[in-house]
């Protein structure tokens, strides 16, 4: 399939051509349509595939702009990597009045629940500071309706299965799932086994 054939938004598809994409690379023509469609999506990718946007696609795709929280919310293993994630997803949604926030440690606290409260639709985060933001009720779980756990062997593998858990039980018990990773190690899978029902499994 082509972007234009996918079924986006207006203004998404508008901010990914502008972006310079102009067709959908492999994991894109695989695992977006079935994201959009509210499907658990497994990807087996590493990066360099196009697996950001891919899932920040289906993120942007899924967000009311009119509802001000945090509709969707990326885990990362690294702080770096959280920051890369909401810049693309910026540059995705130049067209669409979203709020991306990166809510990473290292940073200052007070900066951090006072961005979460003027109301954003999408974060990217680490799940240490992702999960002290949700414990501190300056970051509402209520209206999240997707999350995404980019390099999970990665963040599995840097001792964060714990929080991701707990994470994952502030969320609605509908929050659709979709997990990235570049290998399906016995740990990712015991997670995808917990946390995901009936997934769609995409191998690269
Ligand atoms: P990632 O796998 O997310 O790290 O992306 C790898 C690189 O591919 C990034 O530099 C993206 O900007 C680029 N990229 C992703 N999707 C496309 C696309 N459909 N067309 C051209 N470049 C892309």
């Amino acid at each position: 399939p082509t972007f234009e054939s996918m079924g986006l938004r207006e203004d998404l598809l508008r901010g990914i051509f502008n972006y310079g994409f102009e067709k959908p690379s492999a994991i894109q023509q695989r695992a977006i349509l079935p994201i959009i469609k509210g499907k658990d999506t497994i990807a087996q990718a590493q990066s360099g595939t196009g697996k950001t946007a891919t899932f920040s696609i289906g993120a942007l795709q899924c967000i009311d702009v009119n509802v001000r929280s945090p509709q969707a919310l990326i885990l990362s293993p690294t702080r770096e990597l959280a920051q890369q994630i909401q810049k693309v997803a910026l540059a995705l949604s130049e067209f669409m009045s979203v709020q991306v926030h990166a809510c990473v440690g290292g940073k200052d606290l007070a900066d951090d629940v006072k961005k979460l409260d003027s109301g954003v639709h999408l974060v990217s985060g680490t799940p240490g500071r992702v999960l002290d933001m949700i414990t501190r009720k300056s970051l509402p779980t209520k209206n999240i309706k997707m999350l995404i756990l980019d390099e999970a062997d990665e963040m599995l593998s840097m001792g964060f299965q714990q929080q991701i858990n707990d994470v994952y039980r502030y969320l609605p018990r509908a929050t659709q799932i979709v997990l990235v990773s570049a290998t399906l190690t016995q740990d990712v899978v015991t997670m995808t086994d917990k946390f995901m029902t009936n997934p769609t499994r995409i191998l690269l």
